[in-house]
């Protein structure tokens, strides 16, 4: 392993013993972010769901698959990329059997971008892509509107891309209109890899 590989390594570690704000204690694991050290691209999520709660792994669930896709469509190699989240721990409401996902508020993202800047430090990303509004807000420091602000932006230092994320898609209810996003969403990451 690369000194870089080892540092992200262990900075997985140390998330993993995380308590900087209580979504850790409902939650089954933290999802740190994978992918090789050196990664050019980094797509940045807004939290593990219930899927990637259990399996301790981002980006393995439903908008995960759906995002393997859009990806693949559009010439990405997800195994080259980076893949992380702005919040590390599932946030949820139990309802019977089921957990319902629930947005993690601003406290909470600030808590955890300590995370996210570290793995940013250590990756030093060519281009980092916000996945959703979340995302967007925790790299850039303020609210973002993903509807009127979609496209290249820059967080701090770093080149940026801000478009939907894919469990968006999942979400709406017309099948055309998901086709539609679908479209758009492989079109965005089109232009993130000639970025
Ligand atoms: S969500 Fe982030 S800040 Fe909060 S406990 Fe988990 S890893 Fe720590």
């Amino acid at each position: 392993m690369t000194p870089v590989a080892d540092a992200v390594s262990a900075l997985k570690e140390e998330i993993a013993h995380c308590r900087r704000c209580p979504l850790h204690c409902a939650a089954t694991q933290a999802v740190p972010g994978e992918g090789p050290a050196d990664a050019a691209i980094m797509l940045v999520g807004e939290q593990p769901g219930d899927a990637e709660d259990l399996a301790g792994r981002p980006f393995v669930g439903p908008a995960g698959q759906l995002l393997d896709r859009a990806l693949a469509e559009a010439g990405l190699d997800r195994d080259r990329l980076y893949l992380t989240n702005a919040v590390k721990h599932f946030k949820y409401e139990p309802r019977g059997k089921r957990r319902i996902h629930q947005k993690p508020n601003a406290g909470e993202v600030q808590s955890c971008k300590w995370w996210l800047n570290r793995e940013i430090a250590l990756v030093r990303p060519r281009l980092i892509v916000a996945l959703g509004a979340t995302a967007a807000g925790a790299l850039s420091g303020r609210a973002v509107s993903v509807t009127k602000e979609r496209g290249p932006m820059s967080f701090g230092e770093a080149q940026g891309f801000v478009t939907v994320h894919p469990s968006f898609l999942l979400r709406l209810p017309d099948e055309s209109a998901r086709e539609r996003e679908y479209r758009n969403f492989v079109s965005d990451l089109g232009r993130v890899r000639k970025e």
